[in-house]
């Protein structure tokens, strides 16, 4: 613009179309003006650095994200303006043409509306995408990929029923900030190899016989094939073009997620000028619980009543899985050794099927046998049960000698 000013009217079309230029660009810097304040969306100053407003999107879009708030339109809207200014700040070269010509600007520039992502996509870029995770998708990139990382991260049936957030701090290679990975103290201190004149390779030839000329082509062990050489070494990363950086990622555990259930973070793993990044993948693994054991969606838990339940009936509650809801059990009938009850819609959220799914919760009951009766009792058991001292003793069936084992486990 200033270039244009600064012309003389010799080149009349040139300074015209300069002009226009000029003019469309005021145009877009008063829009700007009416359009959305993506600083002010996130919360953050118009000199925020990248953690800053990185810690403002992840804290705000788990406020408003619409699994939080069914139903809230307004916060929907909010969650997808705030993807929208996470998208345009994190990106140096479109917070750059947002700072100066504004959400017009953007849009000018084919970055703008239908060049956002989706949402849900950048959200999982913080969050971890719950998609089946295939190691071989996303073909056709420009450079290898790296190695993907795997971790082991322990969660809680608790936090598998209620879903959570678990926030994992991860150290990893990244290219150094200083030299941006040349590896070079300055770009003034990359030259172009003379050995191979920059293309990384040399031509052998070697005369096998006379006018037989044998070419051979080999990587150059001057620059080791890369074409160019640092004179001067980044002194911070001692050339090496990689530096060590720790990085948050935050789970989030859905309610009803499986144990074993992998969480991706795409290109999250060890940064190299030369590849792209590959995943950081979180595999979450169930620690036991003391009560419940989980089978698919379905809950299961052992009682102990004593005999006199398991004869005449009860009813008891025990503490669920969420730590707060009870779960009635009561039985009228008898109840033998074993019998497994089932609690429909007592076990673990269905996911994917809406938040009222639920599966099942079997309780199998074992029954606590008194040590031993006094005469009297005894007596008094024949007399309730018709069975006389003079009954003949008849072999032991299956489900006794099983009675009598579970007697003896208690
Ligand atoms: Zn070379
Ligand atoms: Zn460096």
């Amino acid at each position: 613009m200033q270039r244009s000013a600064s012309c003389s009217g010799t080149r009349s079309l040139a300074s015209m179309l300069l002009a226009v230029l000029y003019l469309s660009t005021l145009l877009f810097a008063t829009l700007a003006m009416a359009g959305k304040d993506y600083y002010k969306i996130l919360g953050v100053s118009r000199d925020a650095s990248q953690s800053e407003i990185k810690r403002q999107y992840k804290t705000l879009s788990r406020k408003h994200h619409p699994d939080k708030n069914p139903g809230d339109e307004a916060a929907h809207e909010r969650f997808i303006e705030l993807a929208q200014a996470y998208e345009v700040l994190s990106d140096s070269e479109k917070r750059e043409i947002y700072n100066r010509y504004g959400e017009e600007g953007l849009k000018n520039q084919g970055a703008g509306n239908g060049g956002f992502h989706d949402p849900f996509d950048i959200f999982a870029q913080f969050f971890g995408g719950h998609v089946k995770f295939d190691r071989r998708g996303g073909g056709g990139r420009a450079k290898p990929r790296g190695p993907d990382v795997h971790i082991h991260v322990p969660v809680t049936l608790l936090e598998l029923y209620a879903g959570a957030e678990i926030d994992v701090d991860i150290s990893k290679q990244a290219i150094c900030p200083h030299c941006d990975g040349s590896g070079a103290a300055s770009p003034d201190d990359i030259d172009t190899c003379s050995t191979c004149g920059g293309s990384g390779v040399r031509i052998i030839k070697q005369m096998l016989g006379p006018g037989i000329v044998q070419q051979m082509q080999t990587t150059c062990d001057e620059c080791h094939g890369k074409g160019r050489k640092v004179t001067k070494e980044c002194p911070h990363c001692k050339g090496t073009r990689v530096t060590r950086a720790s990085d948050q990622l935050t789970i989030r555990v859905e309610p009803g997620m499986a144990d074993g259930e992998l969480v991706a973070f795409e290109e999250e793993a060890d940064q190299h000028p030369d590849h792209e990044p590959g995943s950081v993948v979180f595999h979450l693994q169930q620690e036991p619980h003391k009560v419940y054991e989980r089978r698919g969606d379905d809950l299961y838990a052992e009682e102990t009543i004593t005999l006199a339940d398991a004869l005449v009936g009860f009813d008891r509650t025990l503490l669920h899985v969420d730590n707060k809801s009870k779960v009635e059990i009561a039985r009228k009938a008898v109840t033998p050794p074993g019998y497994v009850q089932r609690l429909a819609g007592k076990g673990m959220p269905r996911r994917g099927a809406g938040a009222s799914k639920f599966g099942d919760l079997f309780v199998t009951y074992w029954i606590q046998f008194p040590k031993e009766l006094d005469a009297a009792s005894k007596d008094e058991v024949r007399r309730l049960f018709g069975h006389e001292s003079k009954a003949k003793w008849e072999p032991k069936k299956d489900g006794q000698r099983q009675a009598r084992q579970t007697h003896d486990e208690l």
